[in-house]
C-alpha cells in the first residue's frame, strides 16, 4: 500500500528537517564565538590604554619634577651668590627678583604635579575596577564557551544519530518516491510531502477536490498538489 511508504517518506523527511535545522544551529556558533572574543578583546584593549594613559601622564609628571629640581637648585646658586662678601645691593635685588620668578615656578609646577598626582590615584581606581569587572568577564566568557561546547557536541551527537536512523531508514523507501523526494527538494523549498489540512494543500494552501481527498485517505497511488507539486498525504 502506497500510504505506508508514503508515511516511511515523511519519516525521512522528518529526519532531514531535524537535521537541517541543527545545520542551521550550528551555523550560529562560530559567529557566537567569534563575539564573545571580540568583545574580551575590546574591554582588554580598554584596559591597556587606560594603562598606557597612566604611564604617560607618569612620564610628564617626572619630567615636571626634574623642571622643580632645576629651579630649586638655581634658587640655592643665587641664594648662595647673595651671600657673597661685599656683593652690591643692586646685584643682590636683581637676584632676589630671579630667586622669586623662580620660586613663583616652582609653586606654580608643584600645584601642577599635585593634579598628577590626584589624577593618577583616580586613573588608577579606575583601572582596578576595570581589571576587577574584566576578570568577572572572563569568567562569564570562560563560562559561555563551555555552554556553546556543550551545545555544539550534544547537536553533533544527535546529528550522528540522525545520520545512522536515516541510513537505516532510506532502505525502507521504495526508490521512485525516493527520486521524487530527491528530485523536488533539489530544486523547490521543502517539505515534499505535506499533510492535507482542511481540504487544502499543507504546502501552498491551495484547495483540494473532493475526490481527490478522496484518492488521498484510500492511498492506493500517489497524488500530488496541483499548485506547488508537493505529495499530499492525509492528515492522520
Ligand atoms: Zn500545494
Amino acid at each position: 500500500m502506497i500510504k505506508e511508504d508514503l508515511e516511511k517518506l515523511f519519516m525521512l523527511q522528518e529526519i532531514d528537517h531535524e537535521m537541517a535545522q541543527i545545520h542551521k544551529q550550528l551555523n550560529l556558533h562560530p559567529p557566537m564565538l567569534k563575539r564573545l572574543e571580540n568583545n574580551l578583546e575590546r574591554k582588554r584593549k580598554e584596559l591597556e590604554q587606560t594603562r598606557n594613559e597612566q604611564k604617560e601622564l607618569l612620564k610628564e609628571r617626572r619630567l615636571m619634577e626634574k623642571e622643580i629640581l632645576f629651579r630649586q637648585e638655581e634658587v640655592q646658586k643665587k641664594q648662595n651668590q647673595q651671600m657673597a662678601p661685599k656683593i652690591k645691593q643692586d646685584a643682590y635685588n636683581a637676584l632676589k627678583r630671579e630667586i622669586d620668578k623662580l620660586k613663583e615656578e616652582i609653586s606654580r609646577l608643584e600645584d601642577k604635579v599635585l593634579q598628577y598626582i590626584l589624577k593618577d590615584e583616580e586613573m588608577e581606581a579606575v583601572f582596578a575596577e576595570g581589571e576587577r569587572n574584566f576578570k568577572h568577564e572572563e569568567e562569564d566568557a570562560q563560562m559561555e564557551r563551555q555552554r556553546i561546547q556543550e551545545q555544539i557536541d550534544s547537536k553533533n551527537r544527535r546529528l550522528a544519530e540522525l545520520e545512522k536512523e536515516r541510513e537505516k531508514h532510506i532502505l525502507l523507501v521504495p526508490g521512485d518516491l525516493l527520486t521524487y523526494y530527491n528530485r523536488y527538494i533539489k530544486t523547490h523549498v521543502p517539505p515534499v510531502l505535506v499533510r492535507v489540512e482542511q481540504d487544502s494543500c499543507g504546502g501552498c494552501h491551495m484547495r483540494i477536490l473532493p475526490q481527490i481527498i478522496v484518492e488521498i485517505h484510500r492511498g492506493e497511488k500517489m497524488v500530488t498538489c496541483e499548485g506547488c507539486r508537493r505529495i499530499l498525504i492525509s492528515k492522520d
